[in-house]
């Protein structure tokens, strides 16, 4: 195809750890008072000498593992020179050429792998703020020296859902495996697009990098409109300039920041003051025993253990405590089902509740915590009684209008369904003799609809079961009404 996409992505991801890369000043991205947590080992004071941060390694090591990537087993820690005011030392420590994690692999939904080069890590700088119509900049030190892991992905996109899908799921990874809040609108996960078109031989082209990205959104459409510029571009006969973009998200547009100064020497040589790091087998496998259950495994488990619909097991995988809800909620379920009604229920029996209690959750339960923005384990709502309730719906011995006051109820407070429907005489009269003075009452006092269904009527049916829902006051099944009074009037 002429001008086809080549795409590669460079991540930063600042890691949550308690206190820096090198010093024991906090890591703490929420702090608002400028230049709190910082000590002279992080502002490059002379004769300071940097410790390694073992939480920091073991997490970006989880990261390279959970991404299919060969860990280094010897590497070792580089000074990265150069010049800024937000870099303190005049250096930044990094790694350059033996990075922690090489040659892993992340699968998206179609199938496709992207092929992640290396990921390595380092410190953060500091944070400018530079105010528009003032004539100074303000530095804030807090963030300089904070452990940052960078991943360089192979160009392997080739649209922008591609990259959407890419950084969304690697942010869920970070969270699977604590070790980053990676949010995009505090700065805690930074994407650059490097894009460029192929040239009508096949050959690559010339690659433009975009940056400041503020959410992964924005990155995927960056991708789309870049994508239509260069084409535009390359058509009218021009050529492409290396340059490095930004993002206007107001206008929807990238726009030339600056040309691409030619190649930063950085001198890059071994960081003098740290040893280099070795790593033996057995550290390693001893990390890749304590990797949780990753997203893919679970939409895998939650498709085979409960058959949910697709958008079930996606929002269960994203909201992680709702979908453990869930999964409390289901291993509950089908003691309440052998309580009531059935000893062994099948399995299609079983995926029925589940598919219920999951409806029920992602609808009803939902629509509670949004309000509260609570997580279910913040409620007084237990899984035990959430069970409890569905099998009660799927039995129906309560209303969908009476369910949804039980739960409220629930939320309010933290009693079981049992109390609350006796309580507030919610059951559903699911009982023919007790439904048949209601009937005979409802006939008796309407007469002329009696005898209308009779004559073929069928509207005048469903008049009858109205006004027997009235007379039962709301709690009579109105499926076993209707089949009383079609006996009835038989
Ligand atoms: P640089 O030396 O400019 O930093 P790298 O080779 O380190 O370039 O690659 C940086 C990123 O750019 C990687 O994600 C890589 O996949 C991507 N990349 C490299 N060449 C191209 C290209 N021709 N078009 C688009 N992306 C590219
Ligand atoms: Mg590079």
């Amino acid at each position: 195809m002429k001008y086809k996409p080549v795409i590669g992505l460079e991540i930063h991801a600042q890691l949550n750890t308690k206190t820096k890369m090198f010093c024991d000043s906090l890591n703490n991205p929420d702090e608002k008072h400028p230049n709190i947590n910082i000590c002279p080992i992080c502002m490059g004071h002379p004769g300071t000498l940097p410790v390694i941060n073992k939480a920091a390694l073991d997490k970006v090591i989880m990261a390279g593992l959970a991404l299919n990537c060969s860990i280094a087993r010897d590497t070792f820690f580089e000074r990265k020179n150069y010049f800024y005011p937000d870099l303190p030392k005049g250096y930044q420590i990094s790694q350059y050429l033996k990075p922690l994690c090489e040659h892993g692999t992340l699968r998206l939904r179609g199938g496709k792998e992207i092929r992640i080069t290396r990921i390595h890590l380092e410190e953060d700088a500091g944070r400018l703020q530079h105010d528009s119509g003032s004539e100074y900049s303000l530095v804030d030190y807090n963030r300089a020296g904070v452990p940052l892991m960078e991943l360089v992905t192979e160009p392997d996109f080739e649209t922008g859902e591609e990259v959407r899908e890419f950084a969304q799921e690697l942010q869920l990874l970070l969270r699977y495996l604590n070790v980053s809040d990676a949010d995009m609108e505090k700065g805690l996960m930074r994407v650059e697009v490097n894009i460029s078109l192929t040239n009508e031989d096949g050959s690559w082209g010339t690659k433009v990098e975009i940056k400041n990205l503020n959410s992964i959104s924005a990155a995927a459409a960056s991708v789309d409109y870049e994508i239509n510029r260069q084409k535009d571009v390359l058509e009218s006969g021009e050529t492409i300039k290396q340059e490095t973009r930004g993002w206007d998200d107001v206008k929807r547009a990238t726009f030339s920041q600056r040309s691409k100064e030619e190649a930063h020497d950085y001198r890059y040589f071994p960081e003098p003051d740290l040893p280099p790091l070795h790593f033996e087998d057995a550290e390693i496998e001893a990390l890749r025993s304590t990797l949780p259950e990753l997203p893919a495994q679970r939409r895998e488990r939650f498709k085979t253990q409960y058959n949910l619909p697709e958008a079930d097991i996606e929002l269960f995988t994203m909201n992680r405590p709702l979908g453990n809800f869930f999964e409390h909620v289901a291993s509950e379920l089908l003691s309440f089902e052998k309580l009531s009604h059935l000893d062994r229920p099948d399995k299609e029996h079983q995926e029925r509740l589940y598919k219920l209690a999951s409806n029920y959750l992602i609808t009803e339960l939902q629509k509670h915590l949004a309000l509260l923005g609570a997580s279910p384990e913040d409620t007084k709502i237990t899984p035990e009684s959430f069970a409890d309730l569905v099998v009660r719906v799927f039995h129906k011995q309560i209303s969908s209008s009476a369910a949804q006051t039980v739960l409220q109820e629930m939320f309010e407070t933290g009693l079981s369904p049992e109390q609350i429907i006796k309580e507030k005489d919610l059951g559903q009269v699911s009982d023919a003799a007790a439904l048949e003075s209601v009937i005979d009452a409802v006939i008796e006092k309407n007469q002329k609809a009696a005898e209308d269904y009779k004559a073929g009527k069928e509207a005048s049916l469903k008049f009858l079961v109205g006004m027997a829902m009235r007379e039962s006051k709301g709690k009579a099944n109105p499926q076993l009404l209707e089949e009383l009074i079609k006996q009835k009037l038989k």
